[in-house]
């Protein structure tokens, strides 16, 4: 019997588990062999922005360096245009404490 520990083959890398959705790596526009990021196409730049109207952190986005720029230029230019919120009208943080009395 050669029990050598076959089928401990593919241990080693890659073996991190969780996170559940595996996102496709890499930016979209890249993808999209793009340098264009178009600041009209609000449906667009929503999903680079948080709801509150921030940018999204770019690893959270995963687009690359060069295209959150992009990006980010583009929702500057929407914010001027008033195609996208300088920041979400209802969600106003200034100094409410709930359930403080
Ligand atoms: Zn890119």
């Amino acid at each position: 019997m050669n029990e050598e520990g076959q089928g401990e083959e593919r241990r080693g890398r890659g073996g991190r588990g969780g996170g559940g959705f595996r996102r496709p790596r890499g930016c979209e526009f890249c993808r999209a062999k793009t340098d264009i990021v178009d600041y009209k196409d609000t449906s667009l730049l929503r999903r680079y922005i948080t709801e509150r109207g921030k940018m999204e952190p770019r690893r959270k986005a995963s687009t690359c360096a060069r295209h959150q720029r992009a990006v980010a230029q583009a929702v500057k230019r929407a914010r001027h245009l008033a195609l996208l919120p300088y920041t979400a009208e209802h969600v106003r943080v200034s100094g409410i404490h709930l359930g403080r009395r």
